[in-house]
């Protein structure tokens, strides 16, 4: 892109600036996506920046980068020449792979990313009016076993870094052509407007790098999405559900499915550690600590399985009290899965009976089933291709 001009450039650099580097650790250049600020301050010193310039130097790397989609530091011309050399020399600003990108008839996106050690991720835009969600991974794979969930089914290869998590947003916004252009009026109309931690991954089991990320993406000076725009969703890791509040203050979802402990034993195996009373307990706390909107309960619709009315009042007497909204998500299937989507009366039945008790019961319409995007669909394409062709529109 062509590199705006924001003001005038800086007095020439000093000698001092170009210091050594004495605490960069070795082995080719320090990615800058993901570092939070502090991070960031700590790398530019480490590289030679002085101390007394760190702050306006992290400003306006963390601009260029995060704010303008700027990749190469010979772009950031409000910085003087010897500098952007001194950056060049240390750091790199590396997005994972675009593998393939491969669009729905819904206009769904979804995008296989490649990261470092040859693992793959996937990502998935969803196009609304108005509007637009990215549903980004925290893992490869995942630990939990959820016995509906497609990525369930492949074991945890890695968390991602913070820098892998951001780069998804920043490479979705490559993709929608969305970063600003210089001169041109803003546009408030955000092509992703909403982002949702709901892909591949448990993200309470790669809290710290989720949370950087996160506080990169709601940087004001940057990618800029308030924290009432990002959903955080939990098959329910009750201990750090306190701290999701308190570090990060984002909105909060959580795979319920199940009524019983019985059946959510079965369903989100991980309620066998922590069962339904103590999610709710921890989940009664999370407004208040994070003064964020209502809970967003998840439930995905089993035929015969957890979708009778039963189960539907059962729902609304455990919750009684907790702000909530209930999406009922009709159950996606992939090769294999030991299920079936409930009828649609009766997942209307049920959001019927939710909706009377006084909740929100919004269906969840699937989207980009044609190209495995949907909810519980996504899993590493290195897997999944052998049993399937993958369609692919580059
Ligand atoms: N690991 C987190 C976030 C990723 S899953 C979690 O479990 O909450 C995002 C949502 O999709 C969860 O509510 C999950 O239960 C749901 N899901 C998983 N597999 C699904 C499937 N096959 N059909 C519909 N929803 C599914
Ligand atoms: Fe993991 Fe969430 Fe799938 Fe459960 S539903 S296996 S926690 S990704």
């Amino acid at each position: 892109m062509t590199a705006p001009t924001l003001g005038p450039t800086d007095a020439p650099i000093t000698q001092d600036v170009l210091t050594l580097p004495r605490k960069l650790p070795e082995g080719g250049p320090v990615n800058l996506v993901g570092l939070t600020r502090d991070q960031l301050r700590d790398a530019l010193i480490a590289a030679g920046t002085p101390e007394r310039q760190a702050k306006m130097r992290v400003g306006q790397v963390w601009q260029w980068i995060y704010h303008w989609g700027v990749r190469d530091f010979g772009a950031m011309t409000n910085l003087a020449k010897d500098y952007r050399a001194l950056l060049a020399a240390h750091f790199a600003i590396d997005l994972p792979e675009v593998v393939t990108r491969q669009v729905s008839a819904d206009g769904t996106r979804k995008y296989l990313l490649r990261i470092a050690g040859g693992h793959e991720v996937e990502t998935v835009y969803i196009p609304e009016e108005g509007r637009g969600t990215l549903c980004i991974s925290s893992q490869v794979g995942c630990t939990l076993t959820c016995s509906f969930c497609h990525t369930g089914t492949q074991k945890l290869v890695r968390n991602l870094t913070a820098g892998e998590i951001v780069g998804q947003v920043m490479l979705a916004r490559d993709d929608l052509g969305e970063w600003p252009v210089p001169g041109a009026p803003k546009d408030e109309t955000r092509l992703i407007s909403n982002v949702v931690l709901m892909g591949m991954g448990e993200p309470l089991y790669n809290f710290e790098n989720v949370r950087d990320a996160m506080k990169v993406v709601m940087d004001g000076e940057g990618l800029s999405l308030s924290r009432r725009r990002i959903t955080l969703s939990t098959s329910g890791v009750v201990p750090e559900i306190a701290r999701t509040a308190g570090e990060i203050g984002c909105l909060l979802a959580v795979s319920f499915h199940g009524t019983t402990d019985e059946i959510r034993d079965r369903l989100v195996p991980i309620n066998k550690r922590w069962n339904i009373e103590a999610l709710l307990n921890a989940l009664r706390e999370y407004p208040r600590l994070s003064n964020s909107e209502r809970i967003t309960f998840e439930y995905v619709m089993l035929k015969g399985v957890n979708d009778s009315d039963a189960d539907a009042r059962r729902l609304v007497k455990l919750i009684a009290g907790i702000p909530a909204k209930i999406n009922l998500i009709p159950f996606n299937e992939w090769p294999g899965a030991p299920y079936q989507r409930s009828d649609w009366d009766r997942i209307e039945a049920f959001a019927d009976i939710v909706y009377k008790a006084g909740y929100a019961s919004p269906i969840r319409t699937p989207r980009g089933e044609d190209i495995m995007a949907a909810c519980g669909q996504l899993k590493s394409a290195t897997e999944r291709a052998r049993r399937e062709k993958v369609a692919l529109n580059p």
